[in-house]
């Protein structure tokens, strides 16, 4: 075992201790005066003894173990892993943003209240809806918010025949899954040979069963859905509600609108878009914006202005009810909202530019050595195939490790689940020509590699801390605590 991997008990010598605690001024308490004597340990728990400097080395050692945007090119397909500027770490720690408590009363924190009021008033700009709520903490919860929202709807109108989403065979994996959790029935809709939604497929699926159709637009290959008028106008006959899934919208932010589109429901991904810290399990913030006719069935409390100040209404009979304790997540929501103070309009409309210019700058240098399944202009994104390796007998779980060899954290693979041996690319503007240059000479090289000396890369990674992971095992019997 290398050193940097040695674990804290293994570095332990009886009689070090990293703390010292000033001289007992209370007298001594009896333990079994206090407690049962079941709950009081008979022998001396087990922990490891080191001083102050070796601990900090030990966790400073794993940290550096980790990666992440501030460490590195991190192209994660539909995951917008772009660099979280950190004055919104100063903003979101100013006193009065974090040392407040949600039980206080309204009076007394109206200054948050108001940015949350401002958040909430820039995202319907930038959306196109008509009110915005932020109490979802991811897009998949607002997802779920969403599609309530619009259960909530049908059922109101008497519309209980209604149960079924239709989704595109190229969605993301949490469409589906939301739809489901919300008591929706999920029928798919096919993609055709441009990777776009088939209306006529679609012609046929709908129907006075539809609730809704969930879509993304880029859709996850990176691509615009130019039929979406079209693709409204076929929903909203039928009766049937449009839900966007917004969470990467740096690809069209400050150019359309998914309101303009005709969507009724979009959720954003703060933690995306709006370069909230991401990767680690949160918090997140998914907030959603809707149209009016939905408004009734919003989640309480609903953020109000009134002449008095700011307020949280609950008289809102035909609500959902509430999705999430107190407001969301106030923290993320602050960082978002000084992100867009920082950029402006201008700002963010140049966000969507350089997504996108980088995407296909990457996207047509790597076409040389990739296939391109579905060629054309794309957005924030784009998606290759590894199908031209896979047949030297390199695989894109292959390509996948010799990137880290690189230092670069490797695409989203193997999904969509429509395009075989996938690799989606997700570059964001934040990076430099430089990077881009450097990732893309990285990836040409691999192609190479699997051309002329494909063992390099079956075998890689080489230069990381573990080599490759039985990633099945580790999910199915992962261990947990420190074992002798
Ligand atoms: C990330 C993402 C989601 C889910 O967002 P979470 O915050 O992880 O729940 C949904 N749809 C798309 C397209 C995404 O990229």
């Amino acid at each position: 075992m290398s050193e940097t991997m040695k674990l804290v008990f293994e570095r332990s010598v009886p009689g070090r201790i990293g703390f010292s605690l000033p001289e007992k001024d209370v007298p001594e308490t009896n333990l079994e005066d206090i407690f049962s004597a079941s709950y009081i340990r008979s022998e001396k728990a087990d922990l490891p003894e080191l001083s102050e400097l070796e601990i900090m080395r030990h966790y400073t050692e794993l940290s550096n173990h980790n990666f992440g945007v501030d460490s590195g090119f991190y192209p994660l397909g539909s995951c917008t892993m772009k660099y979280n500027p950190k004055i919104n770490e100063k903003v979101a720690r100013f006193p009065g943003f974090a040392n407040i408590h949600p039980y206080q009363p309204e009076s007394s924190v109206q200054g948050a209240m108001a940015l949350l009021y401002d958040l909430q008033t820039s995202l319907v700009e930038i959306t196109g809806m008509d009110e915005v709520t932020l109490q979802p903490a991811a897009g998949a919860q607002g997802e779920w918010t969403g599609l309530m929202l619009i259960r909530a709807y049908h059922e109101a109108n008497g519309d209980t025949k209604r149960t079924k989403v239709i989704i595109p065979d190229s969605a993301h994996g949490t469409n589906p899954a939301s739809a489901t959790v919300a008591g929706f029935e999920v029928v798919t809709v096919k993609s055709n040979e441009k990777g776009l939604v088939d209306v006529e497929d679609l012609r046929t699926v709908v129907g006075d069963d539809t609730a809704a159709l969930m879509l993304t637009n880029p859709n996850t290959l990176g691509l615009f859905e130019k039929d979406i008028v079209e693709i409204a106008e076929i929903i909203h006959a039928a009766g049937g509600k449009l839900y966007y899934d917004g969470a990467n919208l740096n690809a069209i932010m400050s150019k359309v609108r998914p309101g303009d589109m005709g969507f009724d429901v979009v959720h954003l991904n703060l933690h995306k878009t709006f370069t909230g810290p991401h990767g680690g399990g949160g918090p997140g913030s998914g907030p959603i914006g809707i149209k009016k006719d939905l408004i009734p069935f919003l989640p309480t409390p609903v953020l109000t202005k009134e002449e008095g100040g700011y307020t949280f209404d609950y008289n809102y009979p035909q609500s959902i009810g509430r999705v999430k304790p107190y407001y969301g997540n106030f923290g993320i929501n602050v960082r978002a909202y000084t992100y867009i103070r920082t950029m402006g309009p201008d700002g963010l409309k140049k966000v969507t530019e350089y997504a996108v210019l980088n995407a296909n700058y990457m996207m047509r240098r790597l076409e040389k050595a990739f296939d391109l399944p579905f060629d054309q202009v794309c957005k924030h994104e784009f998606v290759l195939s590894g199908n031209r390796q896979k047949k030297l007998g390199v695989r894109t779980t292959d390509i996948a490790k010799r990137l880290l060899d690189h230092n670069f954290h490797p695409p989203t693979v193997y999904f969509p689940l429509i395009v075989e041996e996938a690799m989606m690319i997700e570059p964001t503007e934040t990076e430099s020509k430089e990077t881009l240059d450097k990732f893309i000479d990285t990836m040409l090289q691999i192609a190479e590699e699997a051309e002329n000396d494909p063992e390099i890369v079956q075998e890689a990674p080489h230069a990381t801390y573990v080599k490759r992971l039985d990633e099945t095992r580790a999910a199915r019997k992962p261990v947990l605590r420190y074992q002798k």
